[in-house]
């Protein structure tokens, strides 16, 4: 199943210089999108997963139905100021200024075996931050999943020096 030729690329998008990976064209294949979820679901299968972490927004799309085909609950990683009850929070650095991202407090309990799920990683600043989160709140990640790695830009050694599991169904230059 070829989910990498299923991705438009998207060149100078939002900004000059960058070539946007876009997953719209994954999601509305049907072929493609079952393939996406049950390629992320099947690793976790000999493993105790508790919940599923998505990153907003396109972490949600893909780690919703990962955690429905797993059996276990899904918890939203959203940015600042949109999750209604009691936050915890952590900034973290982009090219360019800064960002929040934030987590129900009761989202995660203690020991709890997360999965951390986003459509991309590129420098991993945003992967870095949630899984700080989780692992303050006293889960354990057992693995960042994501549908793209950028490997030339860095964010998945970057992880994996911080001791974390980093898997990606393909990779673009
Ligand atoms: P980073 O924190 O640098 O790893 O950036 C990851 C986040 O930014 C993910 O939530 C992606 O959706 C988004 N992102 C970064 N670069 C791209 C790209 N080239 N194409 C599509 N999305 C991207």
């Amino acid at each position: 199943m070829q989910i990498k030729s299923r991705i438009r690329t998207i060149a100078h998008y939002p900004h000059e210089g960058i070539m946007f990976r876009d997953i719209t064209t994954l999601l509305k294949d049907a072929i493609g999108l079952r393939a996406t979820i049950q390629e992320i679901a099947k690793r976790q299968k000999e493993v105790q997963i508790d919940k599923v972490a998505g990153i907003e927004s396109r972490g949600f799309i893909i780690g919703a139905p990962v955690a429905y085909e797993l059996g276990v609950g899904f918890v939203p990683i959203r940015k600042k100021g949109k999750l209604p009850a009691e936050t915890r929070g952590r900034d973290y650095q982009l090219e360019y200024g800064s960002d929040r991202i934030e987590i129900h407090v009761d989202a995660i309990q203690k020991g709890d075996r997360v999965l951390l799920v986003d459509d991309l990683i590129a420098t991993g600043g945003t992967a870095e931050a949630a899984a700080a989160l989780i692992q303050e709140m006293g889960g354990e990640v057992v693995e960042c999943c994501f549908v793209i790695d950028l490997p030339d830009i860095g964010g998945r050694s970057r992880l994996e020096n911080q001791g974390l599991k980093v898997f990606a169904l393909c990779e673009f230059e």
